[in-house]
């Protein structure tokens, strides 16, 4: 298991990729609207990892209600597994709560899934299977 991404919660995308550009020193590999997440994401490569910077395209976008409750900042840390159905199978097993009891198709069109973050110290985490 590692780290697969960093999903930040920003209020504007051309405000925010110009910060993330002077500090990472490059500019995002993609930005693409993820329309079952109500997102539109930019992405930058670290290495192994990446940040991932969400803005919400409406205002019943989970992204722009976590922002309305707690501003904008770290949203999720994304886990990728080696097998996503395995993974939620045994989590579950062991007591941690799902949102998505299946997988579903993410930014990169990944497979993902979340947990709640009340089974797990507060942290929206996401699981994915790298394709
Ligand atoms: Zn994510």
């Amino acid at each position: 298991m590692k780290i697969h991404h960093v999903g930040l919660a920003v209020e504007s995308l051309s405000s925010s990729v110009p910060v993330f550009e002077k500090l990472l020193g490059k500019g995002p590999e993609s930005e693409e609207d993820v329309a079952d997440q109500k997102v539109r994401v930019a992405v930058f490569r670290l290495g192994e990892s990446r940040l991932e910077l969400l803005e919400g395209t409406c205002e019943d976008s989970p992204i722009t209600q976590f922002i309305s409750k707690r501003g904008q900042g770290i949203h999720h840390l994304a886990l990728a597994v080696p097998d996503l159905r395995e993974a939620l199978r045994k989590l579950e097993k062991d007591g941690l709560r799902l949102i998505d009891r299946e997988p579903r198709v993410g930014a990169g069109k990944e497979r993902i899934a979340f947990l709640y973050p009340a089974s797990t110290a507060g942290v929206l985490i996401e699981l994915m299977e790298e394709a």
